[in-house]
């Protein structure tokens, strides 16, 4: 659909969604639902289970799924914007809407480091930040929540720097290590800086990404001991696996698996994980754009990938990218629950898949169709562009 100034408002709706053939939670512990209808009232979920116990009269709009399932909009954990629906790095307008149509409805910023002339300084820095969280907050390309405003941290930087962040709206930092600071010692104290005014921190891990980053080793993330260790796999380049297991051994953060990074290291950290009992720190991103360019599908692709290679139940797979990262990042989305926004991907099985069911065909490694999304409570798209087609499509009914 066509890109969209508006925020939320306008008058009062009801959108139900019927016939739905699996309804995936978002929730490790519990990720399938006895459900197969959903109802929003003005973007938020007031009500799921059985269709005939819900109430389900006065909809403004009614979605037959015709046996699809409903999943949680899907979160990219790790992106980088700049500007609007354009991307600097390979110059390509409209990226955020191509990935709407591979089911991500929340994008989280890991820095706008891509913006042409990026300011170092410290004033300018802020400003940019600032600038981001701004656009990003008033204009959503095709609805698409994008957290953006996360300052790349410099040297030179106090503490009344984070506090200034924080009352201007900025709630994240970019990549640790991106910037001057790549140093255990400065960032462990800027990070807590951060974290004591409320902002939420992330930390390159691995190799350097593009010219002008460097490496970043397991001392360095340990120090720093930001909130999410940015993609774990590398980006793209991988930290060795002894070093990827002690990470994953020697603290509680989350653990970020890219797109964009190594994918035996994805696999290393999800195995390790499993090992740990803690599936809940693992969650999904792809690092785009960058110097491997968009990936609209890429949280599909890792949900297949992981499932299927890191012999995961697909439906776990799923919570991952949905609910795991809501929990971690503190969203209102994520999570089929009352009270939670009314962000939804409705998707199948490809057409001819091995697959007889939507999670087999993502257990065989294919990937799904999307048929709709839904971001707070409004449709966005129909039939993916871009994802194989699926056997069963949703259709509105009464609009
Ligand atoms: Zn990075």
């Amino acid at each position: 659909m066509s890109h969209d100034a508006s925020v939320g408002g306008g008058a009062p709706s009801k959108l139900v969604i019927r016939n739905i053939g699996l309804m995936l939670s978002g929730a490790l512990e519990k990720p399938i639902l006895d459900a197969d209808a959903i109802v929003a009232i003005d973007g938020v979920i007031v009500a799921f289970g059985r269709g005939k116990d819900l109430d389900m009269t006065g909809a403004t709009v009614v979605v037959d799924a015709h046996g699809s399932a409903l999943t949680p909009g899907l979160i990219d954990g790790h992106v980088h914007p700049v500007a609007g629906d354009w991307t600097p790095r390979q110059n390509q307008l409209g990226w955020i809407d191509s990935c709407l149509h591979g089911g991500v409805t929340t994008m989280i910023s890991a820095g706008e480091v891509h913006t042409p002339g990026r300011p170092r300084d410290i004033v300018g820095l802020k400003a940019l930040a600032i600038t981001a969280q701004r656009t990003f907050s008033a204009f959503r390309a095709s609805g698409v929540k994008v957290h953006a405003g996360a300052p790349v941290i410099e040297h030179g930087m106090v503490e009344d720097d984070f506090r200034e962040l924080a009352a201007a709206g900025v709630k994240l930092l970019g990549e640790v290590g991106l910037g001057s600071v790549k140093d255990g010692e400065t960032a462990g104290q800027m990070v807590a800086w951060a974290r004591k005014y409320g902002i939420q921190s992330t930390i390159h891990t691995g190799g350097p990404s593009i010219p002008g980053s460097g490496l970043i080793d397991k001392d360095v993330v340990l120090a720093a001991d930001a909130d999410i260790i940015g993609h774990i796999n590398g980006g793209h380049t991988a930290l060795p696996d002894n070093q990827i297991v002690c990470l994953c051994e020697s603290c509680n953060r989350g653990l970020e698996l890219v797109h964009n990074g190594n994918e035996r290291a994805a696999l290393l950290t999800l195995r390790t994980a499993k090992e740990l009992k803690q599936l809940d720190r693992v969650i999904l991103g792809t690092d785009a754009p960058a110097g491997s360019g968009v990936q609209p599908l890429g949280i599909l692709r890792m949900i297949s990938m992981l499932s299927s290679l890191g012999e995961v139940p697909a439906e776990i797979a799923f919570a991952f990218a949905t609910g795991n990262t809501a929990r971690l990042r503190n969203l209102d989305c994520g999570l089929i629950e009352v009270g939670r926004a009314a962000d939804f991907v409705l998707l199948d099985r490809p057409q001819h898949s091995a697959g007889q069911t939507l999670l087999e065909s993502v257990r065989l490694g294919d990937i799904p169709g999307v048929g709709m999304t839904v971001i707070d409570g409004q449709i966005r798209t129909g039939r993916s562009r871009n994802t194989p087609p699926a056997v069963a499509v949703p259709e509105i009914v009464n609009a």
